[in-house]
């Protein structure tokens, strides 16, 4: 294994562009999205994750995510890191198992986590060996998600099973909770009414800015202060696509910048020997219409674009990214399908929309 990782000269762009342009940033760090299932379907979810958003074609299958990790560490060397989430990803606990027992035999190293809510902590026997065989096979770290969207779903006791578990199996370092000045102080929302309900969320949003994508686009955006479009004029993405170090690859093998999911970078397909190293060496940004306009001009850059398809600007936008999904969640529906968005659970398009508690 090289340790030092891959050399920004090795990408096509950084080879093209003169010293003082912004260079296409390495990544070294990827979040392999197992599932889209979730029991959840939290009102903060930026991908639509819910009990019926899983489905055969994005199942991450055990050696496409071994191929997504090895071409992280190729690409990062020994900063290479990959974290497990979903979804959820302990909605499979066998393919969790699967994986790092892989990794393991291939001295992948470079896990630095696995993200779940909890939803399946119910008998602490259960949780006791599932956390011990993860920890044999290599998991340091447990990331609990606990905040007062998640709690609408999952019942808090179930939280705090798994965090005092994982740090008698982890140890206190061993778990990362997230967030803890809400696990100290849980404020459950079941039972309240609808207002009382966004008083809460929008609480929780003064303190923590939630990225307005997916579901939370649909249920928290219009709770906020609304901006007119062109307040967000100035602001491009550059940041976020060429200074990303961190992708999300989905089970379909969809690859996002970031956090920017339904936008895409391009697709692996590990089975025709197009790793994430490989997508990283040829992405040009470019040679993509939809996220060169991003990168120039950000969201703002997409208005014209789908005004000539017949959209509307709202009467406001409760952040850059929410115009941005508004628009996009646009094109997508008139011209799938498309090379640059997708897919459609990420625009809520697979499922039905109602919300049902776990
Ligand atoms: S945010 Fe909620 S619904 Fe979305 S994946 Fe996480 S736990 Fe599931
Ligand atoms: S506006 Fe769009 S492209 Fe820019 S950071 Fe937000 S989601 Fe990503």
């Amino acid at each position: 294994m090289d340790n030092s990782g891959i050399e920004l000269e090795a990408n096509v762009y950084n080879r093209q562009v003169g010293r003082d342009q912004k260079k296409f940033k390495v990544w070294t760090s990827a979040g392999l999205m197992l599932s889209y299932f979730c029991p959840a379907r939290c009102a903060c979810c930026y991908v639509f994750s819910g009990p019926n958003a899983g489905e055969a074609a994005t199942e991450m299958s055990t050696e496409d995510a071994l191929d997504h990790w090895a071409a992280i560490r190729r690409l990062g060397g020994d900063r290479g890191k990959i974290h497990l989430t979903g979804g959820e990803p302990f909605g499979d606990f066998e393919r969790l198992e699967r994986i790092l027992q892989g990794a393991c035999e291939k001295h992948l190293g470079g896990l630095e986590k696995i993200e779940t809510n909890a939803y399946w902590c119910t008998d602490e026997k259960v949780v006791r060996k599932r956390l011990g065989r993860l920890k044999e096979l290599g998991l340091e770290r447990l990331q609990v998600s606990t905040d007062v969207y998640h709690q609408e779903y999952v019942p808090v006791e179930r939280v705090k099973l798994a965090v005092r578990v994982a740090q008698e199996v982890l140890g206190a370092d061993g778990v990362q909770v997230r967030w803890r000045d809400f696990y100290d102080n849980p404020v459950l929302v079941d039972g309240m009414d609808d207002l009382e309900r966004t008083e809460q969320f929008l609480a929780a949003y003064k303190k923590r800015r939630e990225r307005l994508l997916g579901r939370a686009a649909d249920e928290l955006a219009n709770l906020l202060p609304l901006r007119n479009y062109e307040d967000f004029a100035e602001s491009n993405c550059v940041k976020s696509f060429l200074g990303a170090r961190h992708v999300h690859v989905d089970g379909a093998g969809n690859v996002f910048s970031g956090t920017c999911i339904g936008i895409l970078i391009g697709q692996v397909k590990p089975h025709e020997k197009v790793s994430l190293d490989e997508l990283w060496r040829s992405f040009d940004y470019r040679e993509h219409p939809i996220i060169s306009t991003l990168v120039d001009k950000g969201p703002v850059g997409l208005l014209p674009i789908a005004e000539d398809l017949g959209y509307v600007a709202k009467h406001g936008y409760a952040s850059k990214c929410h115009l941005c999904y508004d628009l996009r969640r646009f094109l997508y529906e008139k011209a799938e399908p498309d090379q640059e968005l997708g897919p459609r659970v990420c625009y809520g398009l697979n499922f039905e929309k109602h919300r049902v508690k776990a």
